[in-house]
């Protein structure tokens, strides 16, 4: 007898362990970079993060980088639900969140020429590809950029509008001629694009670094070569659609304290931005002239088209081939056409500012190397 009542109090001790254990990890929280559901858009807001003392003294924290990543991811999210919502609406609404925002390199916040002027680059493509079936590309993949403007508040539209609009038959235009056609009242008014002044961009805290790397070097230097350009601040997204269209793109002023003129690799299209509806969308930011020597954002694409590599496998390779570049190189964001995505960043950088949202609506921030933040709505 006692030896029944004492297996029954095994068993029944065991039952209840095993309940708790399965109980448990029904109810475990999930892994914050590893959501259920796919991966609707992505963006990053430069490689190459603010150490704590730097953002203290800068009055920054990482919420207020959190905080204006969630937003970006929310708007874009928004565009891409509402009725007749592509993946360039999402990609091009979260980047006119980050183009407003003074907190990155573009638009707003964005770096100072060497003579102290604001100059902006920004691209946008869709990876349409359904293929004519005749081994020919599809004449619809479309791309559009924008280099050097400096009244432009959201140059990431002025790309749209290169890209879309009706007679424009161009992919990139520059300075004059690209605010002449952006800012034309149809153009302008069809893409929502405001003219503003150049003093709009000046932000106190640019005016300070591009004061500090003066007092430091030489102006008219392209980029600094006693201050490292490791904050590089550039914004993209990449998003895919129900419809499994892909669209990416990114907006930049550039390298702080670059020479007039300078156009970096964010409005040439291979180098910065690239969309390929067969394999992925990428968005780059880093060293410009290194990413335009090694079509970077067109490696990622063609080791997944020819290389036959997952979209993680070729970010990955991507950034194991770019040389090192003394205070330089940076990072890029990918997504393909199934919701996949993948961040890279050059070995040297302490982080990039990213996010990503889940076709659920699920949204995620990171900053630093390492696991990302689910930001609850
Ligand atoms: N890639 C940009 C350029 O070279 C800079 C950046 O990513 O911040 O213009």
């Amino acid at each position: 007898m006692r030896l029944k009542l004492t297996l029954l109090g095994i068993v029944t001790v065991l039952a209840t362990a095993f309940v708790l254990v399965a109980h448990s990890k029904a109810v475990a929280p999930p892994v914050a970079d590893a959501p259920a559901s796919k991966t609707v858009l992505v963006i990053h807001g430069g490689a190459g993060v603010l150490s704590e003392a730097e953002m203290k003294a800068a009055g920054l924290t990482a919420q207020d980088f959190e905080v204006v990543l969630a937003e970006a991811l929310r708007r874009g999210y928004k565009a891409l639900q509402s009725e007749g919502g592509t993946s360039t609406h999402a990609v091009e609404a979260a980047i006119r969140v980050l183009e407003d925002s003074e907190l990155f390199n573009a638009g707003r916040g964005a770096v100072f020429t060497s003579d102290g002027r604001i100059e902006l680059d920004a691209s946008i493509m869709q990876g349409t590809m359904t293929g004519t079936g005749n081994g020919k590309r599809d004449p619809r993949k479309r791309a559009g950029a924008v280099a050097g403007v400096s009244h432009v508040r959201n140059p990431i539209s002025a790309a749209r509008a290169v890209m879309e609009m009706e007679g424009s038959q161009n992919v990139l235009l520059m300075g004059d001629g690209a605010e002449l056609f952006t800012l034309s009242e149809p153009v302008r008014a069809k893409y929502g694009i405001e003219r503003v002044s150049n003093i709009y961009f000046w932000t106190d805290r640019r005016l300070k670094q591009i004061r500090e790397q003066h007092a430091k070097s030489e102006p008219k230097k392209l980029g600094d070569a006693g201050a490292p350009q490791l904050k590089f601040g550039t914004v993209g997204a990449v998003s895919v659609d129900a419809k499994k269209m892909i669209t990416a793109g990114t907006s930049t002023g550039g390298l702080s304290n670059k020479r007039p003129g300078r156009v970096g690799d964010t409005p040439i299209i291979g180098a910065g931005t690239y969309a390929d509806d067969r394999a992925c969308g990428v968005s780059c930011t880093g060293t410009g002239e290194v990413f335009i020597r090694h079509a970077v954002a067109h490696d990622v694409v063609a080791r997944m088209l020819y290389g036959k590599a997952n979209v993680t496998d070729a970010v990955g390779e991507t950034m194991k081939a770019i040389p090192d570049e003394p205070g330089g190189v940076g990072g890029l964001i990918a997504l393909d056409g199934s919701g996949q995505h993948a961040f890279g960043m050059s070995k040297n950088l302490d982080g990039m500012y990213r996010g990503y949202v889940t076709e659920k609506g699920e949204v995620f921030v990171g900053l630093n190397k390492g696991e990302m933040k689910r930001i609850k709505p």
